[in-house]
């Protein structure tokens, strides 16, 4: 899904935005970058700092005179907007955008383009109107428009969220047989340290089995609710002992030297 969207840039000024913009590409998993007339050069110092390892992404970037050019093959174009424009057009947030792709890309040859304007006037209506639907992110008012590469980030992030939903490439749960599953401590070894427990916390009085007050059923709310890995039961058996062991020597009497 993320290899299906293009990140369109026409008419940027900023080598430094470029760069911006392949950083935050290159985080959420896009790569395919196309410039529209940029009125800049593409690989400098600035843009290749500020791409901080995505530089590869401006390599490999294609330039284009016009945006039909850079969008000749694509499904769905979506330009991105800071302000409303004269005639209303479909408008979709940065979230239904993210939704829209599942759909959009079960075609085989689906291509989605996601389309920014210059940093100085942002997109023509000329522009917008080649548009199936325009995105704006939502922003104060009175301030809304966006460093280039903040707004492509935003709705890299959107297209990148939905793309996690998919079952196929959500981060794995843990496996019954993942070796971490294996470590879990066993209703077995909790069973025998919450004896210990209630052992050492007789021993040292803080428990009284005759006026119990629920103490060992909160502990072992609270021990259970943590799934204890083995290693870890080991640690909390390991102080209970020492626990002993000193409440132990506490109350034997000091020997006595004759
Ligand atoms: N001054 C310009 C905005 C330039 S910001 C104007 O008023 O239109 C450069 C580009 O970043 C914009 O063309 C747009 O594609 C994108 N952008 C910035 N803020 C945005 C916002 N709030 N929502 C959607 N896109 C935004």
């Amino acid at each position: 899904m993320l290899e299906r969207i293009r990140i369109v840039l026409i008419g940027t000024s900023h080598p430094g935005n470029i760069g911006g913009v392949a950083r935050a590409m290159h985080n959420m998993g896009l790569a395919d970058l196309a410039l529209v007339a940029p009125r800049c050069e593409v690989i400098t110092q600035d843009s290749i700092s500020r791409a901080s390892g995505a530089d590869h992404l401006l390599h490999r970037s294609a330039s284009h005179p016009t945006l039909e050019a850079a969008v000749n093959d694509c499904t769905l174009v979506v330009g991105a907007s800071a302000r409303s424009r004269t005639l209303p057009w479909p408008m979709i947030s940065p979230r239904e955008l993210g939704q829209r792709l599942p759909e959009e890309c079960r075609a085989p040859q689906a291509r989605i383009a996601l389309v920014f304007g210059r940093e100085d006037s942002g997109l023509t209506n000329a522009e917008l109107q080649r548009c199936h639907a325009h995105v704006h992110i939502p922003t104060n008012a009175d301030f809304s428009s966006l460093n280039l590469a903040a707004a492509v980030q935003v709705l890299a992030y959107e297209c990148r969220m939905t793309w996690l939903d998919q079952p196929e490439n959500a981060p794995q749960q843990q496996k019954a047989d993942d070796p971490a599953a294996q470590t879990l401590a066993t209703h077995a070894e909790l069973e025998h340290f919450f004896a210990h427990l209630e052992r050492t916390l007789i021993a040292i009085e803080f428990h009284d089995p005759a006026q119990p007050r629920q103490l060992m059923a909160r502990l072992r709310r609270l021990y259970l609710r943590a799934r204890p890995e083995r290693m870890e039961l080991n640690i909390l058996r390991g102080i209970l002992s020492a626990t002993e062991k000193t409440a132990k020597s506490a109350e034997t009497p000091p020997s006595e030297h004759p």
